[in-house]
């Protein structure tokens, strides 16, 4: 369970993008719905250690992330919006090398872990391929692999549909919602269809607030 209370962010200018966000969010797939601005990347990213909130706490299962950070990184997998590719390596390369960057060990070496995770995403057959070749959907899957490396309780995924096309999105979608069955995902998006088809329960925000937290069916009544 991820609790936030109070989050609090205001950037230089000042500009307040987190005016006071409370939130528990349980286990499996939650989402955070709201238009461009509303404050969700500021979020992610103090959600994920990137960024010190001005005020407010964060908890994981009881772990204090905004005075721990350090603690909170083997328990997170993170797919930013725009994943940092090196394209002329493979796939398997360029995953090889962000588990070492990010100091992931394995029992079996991490050459077989690499093998397991490609194949989990469904990326086997486009292993010795360079990344420049993939598609926008095999690219976000590559970015799955990576974030599910150490099996992390928190995944946190950031705007991860944009630029797929419907066939892409769908199988991106499969593939989450399998990825979420184990821990909690985190979707942010701007996308209401992201979260109809995935999220049984999100939360909206809007000019740094949370101003709904509901689910796809109640949210198709009240409009
Ligand atoms: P979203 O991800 O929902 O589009 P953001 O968290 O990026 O929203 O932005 C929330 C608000 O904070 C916006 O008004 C944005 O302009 C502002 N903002 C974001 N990053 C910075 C920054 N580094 N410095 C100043 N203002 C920022
Ligand atoms: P996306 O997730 O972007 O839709 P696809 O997995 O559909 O990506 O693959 C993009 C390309 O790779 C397509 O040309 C597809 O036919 C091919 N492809 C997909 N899966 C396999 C596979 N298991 N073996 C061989 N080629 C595949």
């Amino acid at each position: 369970m991820l609790s936030l209370r109070n989050l609090v962010k205001v950037y230089p200018g000042p500009v307040s993008a987190l005016r006071g966000v409370d939130l528990e969010i349980p286990r499996g797939m939650f989402g955070l719905l709201g238009p461009n601005g509303a404050g969700k990347s500021t979020l992610m990213k103090i959600l994920s250690g990137l960024l010190e909130p001005t005020s407010g706490e964060v908890t994981l299962d009881g772990l204090d992330i905004v005075r721990h950070p350090e603690a909170l990184r083997p328990h997170l997998g993170y797919l930013p919006q725009e994943f940092g590719f090196y394209p002329y390596l493979t796939g398997e390369a360029m995953l090889l090398y962000l588990l070492k960057l990010k100091g992931v060990t394995a029992p079996r070496g991490l050459k077989s872990l690499c093998a397991e995770l490609l194949e989990r995403v469904n990326l086997t057959f486009a292993a010795k391929r360079k990344v420049k070749e993939y598609s926008g959907g095999m690219r976000q899957r590559l970015g799955i692999a990576q974030a599910l490396a150490g099996n992390p309780q928190l995944i946190i995924v950031d705007e991860p549909t944009a630029g797929l096309d419907p066939e892409e999105r769908l199988r991106f979608y499969r593939l989450l919602a399998e990825v979420a069955n184990e821990r909690t995902v985190l979707l942010s998006t701007h996308i209401v269809e992201d979260v109809a088809m995935l999220c049984p329960r999100f939360a909206v925000i809007r000019q740094g607030r949370v101003v709904a937290i509901t689910s796809p069916s109640e949210a198709k009544t009240s409009i």
